[in-house]
């Protein structure tokens, strides 16, 4: 493969005290030099001393002035934004999404990209690489690394694409060590779900909550769950799979090599292709979404057939895990105003009373592209792609 030699610069950082230093500006938000030595239990000389290091480095910004309850207001501390960013890459089963954002996460919305998924595993290496490059020329700040958020099952350890039921192009591949070699910048490499959990987690609706489930149904369909603040992965990270229970034996073919398949009737991709199916032309679901928002397609059938299938899937996971909250990410509940509340009373029907009574059932808020930023920016400031301690409240 043909590349460049730049080599990764692996961890940004070399000291503890830094990376304790990040860590807490990254869970907390932005604060003085005191509040950062009170949060860390560093001393204040040491504080002083590792931010002004990495104020040199570029990794935080000095803030506006807080006006403080009492005594002179000070100068508060972030992580930055301008000086430095990240890429966060979405590979879908159709089309990739390229963004950048600074290091507290937030995107900058003027410099998506997206590409339709190649078919060929190194024309999307190559593809990635070239947006990559060109972001990376157009931001004047440096670019410290990407996150990717990638379908299919993921050995954690090997950072190895084992098995992509819709994306068989990446299966046996390194998608993070590739890139990395050729841009010559730190990756983070998550499972979609594991994605979604991570954009929840960090800046979305499960801030605060310990126990979660996320069920992913935009494309194919996944689980995340979160226990104890910690992402449960199995053994090797393939588990989640709830997409691939066999729910029809004599169901439609799946791209895992097995029929009837939870993903082939509960997910936005099933929708579309069963309206697609009966009206002899192929739409998208954000034109099915848009042509049922405006009342000019009857789809009541494939509608009652998806959210019963839906209800067993979310049964199933509230069932099994017993989550606190349980987001769902899809776009096919936003066709009607009344889907929700459909989806709500069928999984209710369907789920243990106990597990259900205990269960918030709630849209996600957040996407995969914030869950690859997500990623990054965790590896970068704690070693990891999650979150190293939160908060464990009630
Ligand atoms: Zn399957």
């Amino acid at each position: 493969m043909n590349r460049s030699r730049a080599k990764p610069r692996g961890s940004i950082l070399r000291h503890l005290s830094e990376r304790e230093v990040l860590t807490v500006l990254q869970g907390h938000g932005p604060m003085s030099r005191a509040e950062i030595a009170r949060h860390t239990g560093i001393s204040g000389p040491t504080v002083t001393r590792t931010v002004s290091a990495l104020l040199e480095a570029g990794l935080l910004e000095e803030g506006d002035m807080r006006q403080p309850a009492l005594g002179r207001p000070g100068r508060v501390l972030r992580l930055a934004t301008r000086t430095v960013s990240v890429l966060g890459a979405v590979v879908g089963a159709k089309q990739c999404e390229l963004v950048s954002a600074g290091l507290d996460g937030a995107i900058h919305v003027e410099g998506l990209r997206t590409f339709a998924t190649p078919v060929r595993y190194r024309d999307l290496v190559n593809a990635f690489t070239q947006h990559a490059r060109q972001m990376m020329a157009e931001r004047s700040g440096q670019v410290q690394g990407l996150g990717i958020s990638m379908p299919g099952l993921l050995h954690r350890r090997e950072r190895r694409t084992v098995f992509s039921p819709n994306l068989h192009q990446t299966d046996g591949q390194r998608l993070g060590e590739d890139l990395r070699e050729r841009l010559g910048v730190e990756t983070a490499i998550v499972q979609e779900s594991h994605a979604l959990c991570l954009a929840e987690m960090t800046y979305g609706a499960a801030r605060d909550v310990a126990d979660f489930a996320m069920l992913d149904i935009s494309e194919g369909m996944g689980v995340g769950v979160v226990h104890g603040g910690h992402i449960l992965e199995g053994h090797s990270g393939l588990g989640g799979e709830l997409g691939h229970v066999t729910v029809d034996i004599h169901g439609k073919p799946c791209g895992c090599g097995n029929r009837g398949c939870l993903e082939t009737v509960a997910t936005d991709t099933a929708l579309a292709g069963a309206i697609s199916a009966r009206l002899g032309r192929k739409y998208t679901i954000e034109e099915i979404v848009a042509l049922l928002q405006r009342d000019e397609i009857a789809c009541e059938d494939e509608l009652t057939e998806v959210l019963e299938y839906l209800a067993v899937a979310l049964a199933a996971v509230i069932n099994l895990f017993n989550p606190n909250k349980l987001f769902i990410h899809g776009r096919l509940l936003d066709a009607r105003r009344d889907l929700f509340e459909r989806l709500l009373e069928r999984t209710q029907r369907r789920a243990l009373a106990p597990a259900m009574a205990d269960c918030n059932l709630v849209r996600a808020q957040g996407n995969k592209r914030l869950g690859a930023i997500a990623g990054i920016i965790h590896r970068l400031t704690t070693g990891r792609e999650e979150p190293l301690e939160r908060s464990a409240p009630s």
